[in-house]
């Protein structure tokens, strides 16, 4: 994908686009998808990077929700289960399969939460992963070798997915683009163009890189942009009630020795009535998460201190080996575009599902539901806006199709996997030029190469883009990717044709991002 092409189809398309989608999260690469694939001409535009919102910043699992199951909302879970397996099938070489341990500190915990994790595992039907189970004290402490084991009477294993949340939305949008979707980084959507009779048919644009304006016209809109869905809405309402209830999600990194093995721990109920859980991921340790109501959204979003503290403070609970502020390698926060319901003071007891919103003016907002569930939200929002533009009738093709990258051996791809079929072409980079193997750091097993890949075929336009969500070394560990940004700025000047300025430029802006992952002892 390079961003000068898709750059010119925007600007020369003739006539209006079937689609056009605002915003390049989970939900609006899933529209694009969903809406090439059928056939219909389909433009995405997002104000920053792909991923720039919720979407890189996720507890990165393709999951049921076992927590919806005790809230009683059962077609959700089942639906969700249902669109685990789907992504697992579309998408192998990004979609894991984890075990869970809930451990057991009381004598009736096992069978209590054994049960629940059963009756999960039984909504999942044909698209199940592992059966879950009830083991004993010491298997739990085979498995989870940092657990503390004061008054640990056994645990329950269950079995979720895990991804890599960008990867997978960079994919997404590799598979439009193969379906003939026109897809923009960069290009904030400035207003919405109505005509006489008060619909929507189009809107205006800017180019981020040149500060350029332009209008695309559109059969219909799809306003995908989660958290700040209000906000694009009133751009053809000013006075439109808002939808969203914004509420922030932290995450603390922490190194493998916290947890050593391939289990995840998932903590139940918490002291604030959550579940908490402590995965590996990429060689490290993510715990999260918080749910703080906001007032409005924001684009970076910062852990706050009392997030940080609650979660050192419940890992501590449930590991040996106690983490403390020192050894937070990086933290990060994101936005759940929740649909407003009621005084929207408890966030975490407002539903997960899915909303469709159509505006008098005709412009469609899909908002809320999950990461996991982004294919159903996106074959709901075409079929709406296929009928409402009068296109003509195509049936939804994403169920079985496979996303780009698929390879059904990529976890034989060593630090490559995540690739899935485009680490062939990595390699193919490295052998014409050998110091493009070399790790860009001592901490994380990294490769010159993946910046190269990224600005030559994921359109990385900038230190950010590469190194959060390319690569997740932003997430994995903030001073390795402050550490690795001069390097990255260079390779990327050298395939963008940039100069010195730009590259010192980058720095400062990257680090001055990276500050917010950081946490001060
Ligand atoms: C802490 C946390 C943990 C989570 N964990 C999980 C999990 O483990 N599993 C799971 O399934 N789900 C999880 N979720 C939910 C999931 O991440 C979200 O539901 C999903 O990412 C929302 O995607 P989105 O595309 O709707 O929003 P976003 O990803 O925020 O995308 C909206 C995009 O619109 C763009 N935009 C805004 N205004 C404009 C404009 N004017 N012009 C152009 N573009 C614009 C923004 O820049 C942004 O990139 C989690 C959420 C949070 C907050």
């Amino acid at each position: 994908m390079k961003r000068s092409e898709m750059l010119k189809q925007a600007r020369e398309q003739s006539g209006p686009w079937d689609v056009v989608i605002v915003g390049g999260g989970a939900t609006g690469a899933g529209v694009a998808v969903d809406a090439s694939s059928r056939g219909y001409s389909t433009l995405l535009l997002e104000q920053h990077d792909f991923g720039k919102g919720t979407s890189s910043r996720s507890t990165k699992l393709v999951h049921g929700g076992v927590r919806y199951l005790e809230q009683g909302n059962v077609s959700l879970v089942m639906e969700a289960l249902r669109e685990r397996g789907l992504l697992r099938q579309n998408a192998p070489h990004l979609v894991g399969e984890l075990p869970f341990i809930v451990p057991s500190y009381a004598w009736w915990e096992g069978p209590f939460y054994g049960i629940g994790l059963k009756v999960y595992q039984m909504l999942s039907g044909k698209y199940g992963f592992g059966p879950s189970k009830l083991i004993s004290r010491e298997e739990t402490i085979r498995h989870l070798p940092n657990v503390n084991t004061d008054g640990l009477t056994g645990g329950v294993v269950y079995y979720d997915g895990q991804f890599d949340d960008t990867r997978l939305l960079i994919n997404l949008i590799a598979t439009a683009a193969e379906h003939g979707a026109t897809l923009l980084n960069y290009a904030k959507v400035t207003g919405l163009l109505k005509g006489a009779d008060g619909i929507v048919h189009g809107l205006t644009w800017e180019d981020g890189e040149s500060g350029a304006s332009f209008t695309a016209q559109a059969k219909m809109v799809v306003n995908a942009t989660g958290p700040f869905s209000d906000s694009v809405r009133r751009l053809s309402e000013p006075e439109a009630k808002p939808m969203i209830s914004p509420s922030q999600g932290a995450h603390l990194v922490l190194d493998r020795s916290f947890l050593p093995g391939d289990t995840a721990i998932m903590v139940p109920h918490t002291s604030d009535g959550r579940l908490m859980f402590a995965i590996p991921w990429h060689g490290h340790t993510l715990v999260g998460t918080t749910d703080t109501p906001l007032s409005q959204a924001v684009l970076e979003p910062v852990p706050m201190e009392q997030e940080i503290e609650f979660m050192l403070e419940t890992a501590s609970l449930y590991l040996a080996k106690k983490p403390a502020r020192a050894d937070i390698l990086s933290a990060f926060a994101g936005i759940r575009p929740l649909v407003k319901s009621g005084d929207g003071h408890n966030t975490a007891a407002l539903s997960r599902d899915h909303s469709i919103h159509i505006d008098r003016s005709g412009l469609l907002s899909i908002a809320g539901g999950k990461w996991t569930t982004y294919r159903n939200m996106a074959e709901d929002a075409v079929d709406q806006a296929a009928t409402l533009a009068g296109l003509e009738e195509k049936s939804c093709r994403t169920r079985t199709l496979p996303i780009h990258g698929h390879h059904a051996d990529a976890g034989n791809f060593g630090p490559l996997a995540v690739y899935g079929s485009d680490a062939w072409a990595i390699r193919r980079i490295i052998a014409e030029k050998a110091e493009l193997g070399e790790a860009l750091d001592d901490e994380l097993p990294i490769y010159a190469a993946e910046v190269v890949w990224a600005a030559r075929e994921e359109m990385a336009r900038t230190v950010e883009d590469a190194l959060a969500r390319r690569t997740r070394v932003l997430f994995l560990n903030a001073r390795a990717a402050i550490r690795m940004a001069p390097r990255v700025a260079s390779l990327l000047a050298r395939e963008l044709g940039c100069d010195a300025a730009w590259e010192a430029d980058q720095v400062r802006e990257f680090n001055a991002v990276a500050e917010g992952y950081l946490v001060r002892i």
